[in-house]
Order: structure tokens, then C-alpha cells, then sequence
């Protein structure tokens, strides 16, 4: 496989583990009092990041309290185990 090829796999799979995820907001807290300041409900009741592509580091809740924003390895890693999420129990890590 050359290069080109190897990277085109790399991009799709990461692409077919993100289509994993179905947006219920739960890791980012939609289902709390506090959520992420950059987490937005959709009109079809899915959730939406506002700063997805830069969203590691530093955030702000809707309060104004400070947390970092990892990837949902890390969350899983830490001991989240969000019943609906597929990334979670059974599903990929
Ligand atoms: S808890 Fe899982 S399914 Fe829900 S938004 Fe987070 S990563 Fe996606
Ligand atoms: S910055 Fe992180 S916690 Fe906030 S909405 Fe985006 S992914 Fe979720």
C-alpha cells in the first residue's frame, strides 16, 4: 500500500468512528444543569459542537466554570460509561 493510499484508510476510518457517535450531547453535559458553552441542540434534537475541529483544551460550561475538553477515549478511559453511547461498554475504544 503506498502512501497515499494508507492515509486515505486512515481518513476513512477515522471517519467511519466518528459516524459512530449519535450526537446525544451526554459527554458534552446535555443532560445536565451545566452544560458546554459550545454545545448547541439541533432541530432534530441531536446535538451539534460549535468549535468542533479546535475543541481540545480549555473550555468554558454555560456558568463559566472551566474544564478540558479531551476526545471521548479519554472520558471512556477516566470511567465514563454513558449507557447509549456506542463508544461505550461493548462498542469501540
Ligand atoms: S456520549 Fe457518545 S454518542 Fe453521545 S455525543 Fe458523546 S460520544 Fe457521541
Ligand atoms: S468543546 Fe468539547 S465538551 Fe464542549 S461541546 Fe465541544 S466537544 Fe463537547
Amino acid at each position: 500500500m503506498d502512501d497515499l493510499a494508507y492515509f486515505k484508510k486512515l481518513e476513512y476510518q477515522n471517519e467511519a468512528y466518528e459516524a459512530l457517535c449519535n450526537r446525544c450531547g451526554v459527554c458534552c453535559g446535555a443532560t445536565t444543569s451545566d452544560p458546554c458553552a459550545n454545545l448547541t441542540k439541533r432541530a432534530d434534537g441531536t446535538y451539534a459542537c460549535g468549535i468542533y475541529g479546535t475543541r481540545h483544551g480549555i473550555q468554558t460550561s454555560a456558568s463559566g466554570g472551566m474544564f478540558v475538553c479531551v476526545n471521548i477515549r479519554e472520558v471512556i478511559s477516566s470511567g465514563a460509561d454513558y449507557p447509549d453511547c456506542p463508544y461505550c461498554g461493548n462498542g469501540p475504544r
